[in-house]
């Protein structure tokens, strides 16, 4: 249990400016984006690898929890202290350590911002391609620790594939370094892998080594609006095996686009039973190629297709893209969307099926449901707004979003594409994950043995 001596000894290693027992600020850092809450004990605001291990080795010899943060944009709980303890906010190891840029690298520190990191590298002609809807506020610690993924994904890849190594500190307070500087290396397990989306469960990274790309010089947005969601994702699945690979595909169901037009009127995005947005990019002539591609494969099922190549039109479908799920609570003022349920990914072959099932589960409980998301990867949210004062409404929202689960994994999906396990999801890693679960729970056993690292979290 943490006591007077411990704090000051706590304080001692990061100095008593940034340590907090402050009821006020612990209240802050007990949730994230999602409803999930739990109290801390302290906050901790490390500024070094070396304050990080001690901070942790002293809770290791008193078996306190440890729960990192970045930003506490999660939807699943990740960040939030279910057992108490310690929440180390990581977000002042904020410093780029190395630009590597002849080597398609930089060195970073956790507590960077997503897109920080992308304005510092544009200049130079490179982005880190990983873009969820939350670069404005989301880290890097946070992105990797969860695995993030975003628009781009369906051409770029999710984090994973951008880092090539970590520093880590274990739950004993061991400093361990993964991977190296090389593209590719084969010597050891890939332990990088085995952390980037452990989601704090398995140790604090306190630097990692990310791999950039060279920016794209062109892009061009194609706007395919559809009578129906399903008919929608059957021209995904024509566009993914017509041989083109776009830098985004988006769709927003009619509750989306009603609630975008009443966000930003100017939007003006045609009322349709569905749009997809895709966009190409690469050189010139290969936006072009992609662009004939994509209305080839949708002509027969769109109703109407559009193209805007015009900067100003696309940063402004991208914005606003990116307040999807905030804008959904526009819809009505006395509903309040609440994530749950929110993040299944399916087989893309499946996206059509998945689709009309979200549609009857809405019909069933008669709860709207407005599905946007990242359907190149078959990844969709399915934003529930509710009375929050209905019980009635809860009890509803509750067997939805187990049904749109349970309705993922018999499709061969998972109940989470990237916004993690976290306390949220974690009742349906036996299902999907079966055995592979205690494997999962016998490595969470060896390398933090009292549990102390983010307990609650991930069914292990
Ligand atoms: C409006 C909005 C849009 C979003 N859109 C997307 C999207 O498109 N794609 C997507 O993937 N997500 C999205 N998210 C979810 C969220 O932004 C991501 O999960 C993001 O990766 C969380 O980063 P964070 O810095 O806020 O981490 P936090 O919420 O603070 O923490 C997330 C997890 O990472 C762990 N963690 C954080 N830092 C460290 C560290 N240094 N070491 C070890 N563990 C650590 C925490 O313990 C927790 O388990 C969205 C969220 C919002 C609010």
């Amino acid at each position: 249990m943490l006591n007077v001596d411990l704090i000051e000894k706590m304080g001692n290693i990061v100095g008593t400016e940034n340590i907090s027992v402050a009821s006020c600020e612990l209240y802050c850092y007990s949730s994230d984006a999602s409803q999930i809450r739990g109290m801390p004990e302290v906050v901790i605001k490390p500024r070094t690898t070396a304050q990080v291990s001690d901070i942790v080795r002293l809770a290791y010899e008193h078996n306190i929890p440890v729960t990192a943060r970045g930003a506490g944009t999660g939807l699943s709980g990740g960040c939030v202290p279910l057992e108490g303890g310690i929440v180390l906010d990581m977000s002042g190891m904020n410093r780029i350590v190395e630009f590597d840029l002849d080597n398609l690298q930089v060195i970073v520190e956790p507590g960077i911002v997503q897109e920080k990191l992308n304005k510092a590298l544009e200049p130079y002609g490179f982005f880190f391609p990983p873009d969820p809807g939350s670069s404005a506020m989301c880290t890097i610690g946070g992105l990797i620790a969860n695995n993030g993924s975003g628009m781009r994904s369906v051409k770029y890849g999710t984090t994973r594939s951008y880092v090539l190594g970590l520093e880590i500190v274990m739950a004993d307070g061991k400093i361990i370094k993964t991977g190296s500087k090389t593209m590719k290396t084969v010597a050891g397990y890939s332990l990088t892998d085995l952390f980037v989306g452990s989601e704090g469960t398995l140790g604090i990274i306190t630097q990692a080594i990310i791999k950039v790309r060279a920016l794209p010089k062109e892009r061009s947005v194609i706007f395919a609006s559809f009578k129906t969601p399903e008919l929608a994702g059957k021209a995904v699945v024509k566009v993914l095996s017509s041989g083109i690979v776009p830098s985004a595909c988006e769709i927003l169901d009619s509750n989306i686009i009603r609630a975008l037009n009443n966000y930003d009127p100017k939007l003006n995005l045609p009322q349709a039973g569905a749009i997809l947005l895709f966009e190409v990019d690469g050189s010139e002539a290969e936006v072009k190629e992609g662009i004939n591609l994509i209305v080839k494969a949708c002509e027969d099922l769109a109703s109407a297709i559009r193209t805007a190549s015009d900067k100003k039109e696309r940063d402004e479908i991208w914005a606003a893209r990116r307040l999807a799920g905030a804008a959904i609570s526009r819809l009505d003022p006395v509903r309040t969307r609440v994530y749950v349920g929110e993040d299944v990914g399916v087989p893309i072959k499946e996206i059509p099926k998945m689709l009309h099932k979200v549609d009857e589960i809405s019909k069933e409980f008669d709860l709207p449901i407005m599905t946007y998301g990242h359907i190149g990867d078959g990844n969709l949210h399915t934003g529930m707004c509710i009375d929050m004062l209905s019980d009635e409404d809860w009890m509803k929202l509750n067997a939805a979003a187990d049904k749109i689960h349970r309705t993922a994994i018999e499709l061969g999906g998972t109940v989470t594409a990237e916004h993690g396990v976290g306390s949220a999801r974690s009742e349906y890693m036996r299902l999907e994950l079966g055995s592979a679960l205690d494997v999962m729970i016998t490595i969470k056993k060896a390398l933090d043995p009292k549990g102390i690292l983010n307990p609650g979290k991930m069914g292990v």
